[in-house]
């Protein structure tokens, strides 16, 4: 018993059958409900949110609304402020954006780092503000005594990424939130790669910012979310729709999530993210872990008895998602998954993901391929992506 029944969740995703779709880590697919949802908005209520009294406008509201609390539920974060924005990426630059910085501040992050995770932070030095960048320990995780000595009277950020996109690797959040603590500094996660594979509570993580993308998480594209524990910054995006009441000299913004979303957002996408969050609690975080656990635990094993094949993963299964890169001796990543795309069907993910500092650590001159499971895969396709993978290594 593998925690679900994959073969009747596959009947809600229109999109597979046709091609072995393992790059769930760039993107994920919608099932039917999620497009319902979109097309539901399309056709029968279309209106614009918070503005006018017309029964469009009030319908269209109270749906948006409340997939912000759907989401919010879905994190463990009734608590703080739930923000829909476009992506992780937005997110992350509305926080270096939003904080006020003094001269002399400093933020630490990780060399597993998305590159989005990574700039907006850097380019805060035309602020005066400086970037420290820990390292890894053996099982590709961040070095935790290196985050201690680090960590100054300057520093006023960790952010750290839940899940790493390219070696899987899931980091101890909590412990870090406890050093952060400690030391009085906030700390930011990325939870893009952790939300969709994993049940996560940032209310027990205890971080003051979480961010993720709704497009990973079988939501529509366009779709992401910034939660805080509180309203500690400022809104980056000002106009219509964030502000209570303007008069000639300045303006009182509106309160919660809506300080955080001048003009008009994603109203479909918003709510279709809102039935994603219900579909996913629908099957269960904990069983959509334990699923993909095997078939992740299945890949890296099998992988690893090809001759010639490297894979760049951590040891133990509690210590991992289900983002597998790998290297072929004698082929280059692009190669693989050119192959893999011609000759069977199969979709992964070649080159940098995205985090060409972590490739440069590990020595990994044209990156890796990437192989990365979602709910709806299947031990058949993992075998499938293993067969095809010795047929090229030959
Ligand atoms: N952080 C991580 C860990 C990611 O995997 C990604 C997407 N690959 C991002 C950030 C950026 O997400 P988005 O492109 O949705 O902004």
């Amino acid at each position: 018993d593998l925690g679900y029944d994959v073969s009747a969740i596959r009947k809600d995703f229109p999109i597979l059958g046709d091609v072995v779709y393992l790059d769930n880590a760039a993107t994920s697919f919608s099932p039917e409900p999620v497009i319902d949802a979109i097309i539901d908005f399309e056709h029968n209520y279309r209106a614009n949110i918070g503005r006018g009294v017309h029964r469009l406008t009030q319908i269209s509201s109270q749906k948006y609304w409340h997939a912000h609390e759907k989401v919010a539920t879905f994190i463990g974060g009734e608590s703080g402020i739930t923000v829909f924005t476009k992506n992780t990426t937005e997110g992350i630059n509305m926080v270096a954006g939003g904080i006020s910085w003094n001269q002399g501040d400093r933020i630490v992050t990780t060399i597993l780092e998305h590159h989005s995770n990574l700039l907006p932070w850097r380019a805060l030095s035309k602020k005066g503000v400086f970037v420290d960048v820990i390292g890894l320990n053996s099982s590709y995780s961040p070095d935790l005594s290196e985050l201690k000595k680090v960590i100054c009277p300057q520093t006023k950020l960790v952010a750290v990424t839940y899940a790493s996109n390219v070696l899987g690797v899931v980091t101890p959040v909590k412990e870090i939130a406890e050093i952060c603590h400690e030391n009085g500094v906030m700390l930011l996660v990325d939870g893009a790669q952790a939300v969709p594979h994993m049940p996560v509570n940032v209310t027990d993580i205890s971080c003051d910012f979480f961010v993720f993308s709704g497009h990973k998480m079988l939501g529509p594209t366009g779709t992401g979310v910034l939660w805080m524990k509180e309203a500690s910054i400022e809104p980056l995006f000002l106009g219509g729709g964030m502000v209570e009441s303007v008069t000639g000299e300045g303006f009182t913004p509106e309160s919660g999530y809506k300080k955080y979303e001048a003009g008009t957002p994603n109203i479909s996408g918003g709510i279709a993210l809102g039935v994603a969050a219900d579909y996913l609690s629908g099957i269960g975080m904990d069983a959509v872990r334990e699923y993909e656990e095997t078939l992740t635990n299945r890949l890296i094993e099998r992988l690893k008895k090809i001759p010639g094949v490297t894979v760049y993963s951590p040891g133990r299964p509690e210590d991992r998602i289900g983002v597998v890169s790998f290297n072929v001796e004698g082929f280059r990543p692009h190669g693989i998954a050119q192959e893999l795309d011609e000759n069977a069907d199969i979709m992964v993910r070649s080159g940098y993901h995205c985090c060409q500092p972590l490739m440069e650590y590990l020595g990994l001159k044209e990156g890796t391929v990437r192989a990365s499971i979602g709910l709806y895969n299947t031990m058949h396709e993992i075998d499938l992506l293993i067969a095809s993978i010795e047929e090229i290594v030959g």
